[in-house]
């Protein structure tokens, strides 16, 4: 059976950044991605200011084919603009663009990446680390695992933490397409109404990423049409303002869509296998910083499990599990609390969001806007 030191399944943000600190920090590495075009997945494409520093030196040149985002703009459903300056400029990017430059990143640090095989099964042999599966390939034995597999999966040994669940109040639907003709400004602007938001974000090469979160409520029955990202989001938002905007715009993709999305803190361990990115904890998307978060959690993981596994007594890691789980806590809870008003205003009936907009100076939406970034707890 081959061995590695770090098995880590999933190769987004998450994974492959946990994959190029465990390979800075000298250990064995292999992650797993079960789609062959990494990337391919809703997002709005907003890489927040907190997020760039960390890719900055990584991955340069695909930064630099993204968009400069230097504002925020909020309309509410009467068209009531409320507009802030970012604390930093952020880049609009599309998720092919930056997972696949991060994934190339690890890869040329020294990672093992393995694309389009998913891990099947997950077996825990106590002292001995793990067992994983991948699809089509031979077991692989790891000192430790790292489950970055984003907000749900299916894995034998390694229960989803949303897996069963049953659809309630809290389940939301999120689209995406791109767009080119669209006149092309420095903000990222979130058109906000009744059981849901639409963003939109200049990304690369003059595109524009169009993404929506919607009540599911909102979209009984409707998804079959959901080819039309404009008709669709036209029907179920009702905002003149976002059509306004749209009009002329032409769709240049297909529609990703996915569900249920349903923001929630989860546990950071699994039997001593950490967990990071949205697999630990999703935050809701309008924050715009579920990308930093990924990427931090997994590189702190990394981080811990390097240092553990340079112990003798590593075992079955509970220690690290423990101090992690701390350390992840200690830097995110904050932003499960800010995002918590945010979302219940997204879900307010639209006279109360509109005079929420007129009462709320633009600096209090910038404010509530930085209480969700992820902060890091001391060590
Ligand atoms: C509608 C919407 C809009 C959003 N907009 C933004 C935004 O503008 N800015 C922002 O910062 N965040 C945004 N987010 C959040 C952001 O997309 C996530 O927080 C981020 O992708 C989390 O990264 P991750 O690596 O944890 O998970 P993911 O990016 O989901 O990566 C997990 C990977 O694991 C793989 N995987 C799963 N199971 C297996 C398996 N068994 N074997 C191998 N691989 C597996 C998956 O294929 C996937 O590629 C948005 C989210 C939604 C839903």
């Amino acid at each position: 059976m081959e061995e590695t030191d770090l098995g880590i399944i999933g190769g987004g943000p998450a994974g492959a950044m946990a994959a190029i600190e465990a390979a800075r920090r000298g250990l064995k590495v292999d992650v797993w991605e079960r789609t062959a075009i990494v990337g391919r997945k809703v997002c709005g494409g907003f890489l927040s200011p907190e997020s760039l520093p960390l890719f900055e030196e990584l991955i340069p040149d695909a930064l630099r084919r993204g968009s400069r985002i230097a504002r925020a703009e909020f309309y509410s459903p009467s068209g009531r603009l409320r507009s802030f300056n970012l604390p930093a400029p952020a880049v609009g990017l599309s998720r092919v663009a930056l997972d696949g430059a991060l994934w190339r990143a690890a890869s040329e640090r020294g990672a093992r990446c393995h694309a389009a095989r998913a891990i099947m099964a997950v077996k825990y042999l106590g002292n001995r680390g793990w067992e994983l599966s991948p699809a089509g390939d031979g077991n692989v034995r790891c000192r430790a695992v790292l489950a970055a597999c984003g907000r749900w999966w299916k894995i034998d040994g390694l229960p989803s933490q949303t897996a069963g669940h049953r659809r309630g109040a809290h389940d939301w639907m999120g689209a995406q397409a791109h767009f080119e003709s669209l006149p092309s400004s420095d903000a990222v602007e979130l058109y906000f109404f009744s059981g849901g938001y639409c963003g939109l974000a200049p990304i690369e090469d003059g595109l524009y990423n169009a993404c929506f979160l919607v009540h599911r409520s909102l979209v009984r029955g409707r998804q079959a049409r959901l080819e039309d990202f404009r008709e669709w989001i036209g029907e179920a938002s009702r905002h003149d303002a976002l059509a306004c905007r749209l009009r002329g715009a032409v769709q240049v993709s297909a529609t990703v869509a996915t569900a249920p999305v349903r923001p929630a803190r989860k546990s950071s361990n699994f039997s001593g296998a950490l967990v990071a990115g949205d697999a630990a904890g999703f935050l809701d998307p309008f924050t715009g910083d579920g990308i930093s978060i990924a990427a931090h959690s997994g590189r702190l993981a990394a981080r811990e499990i390097a240092r553990g596994l340079a112990r003798p007594e590593f075992g079955a890691g509970r220690e690290v599990a423990r101090r992690y789980r701390r350390l992840l806590a200690g830097s995110v809870r904050r932003s499960h609390w800010a995002a918590w008003p945010l979302r219940m205003l997204v879900r307010a009936p639209a006279e109360l969001q509109n005079c929420v907009a007129a009462a709320l100076p633009a600096s209090a939406s910038a404010l509530l806007v930085a209480g969700t970034r992820w902060r890091p707890a001391g060590a």
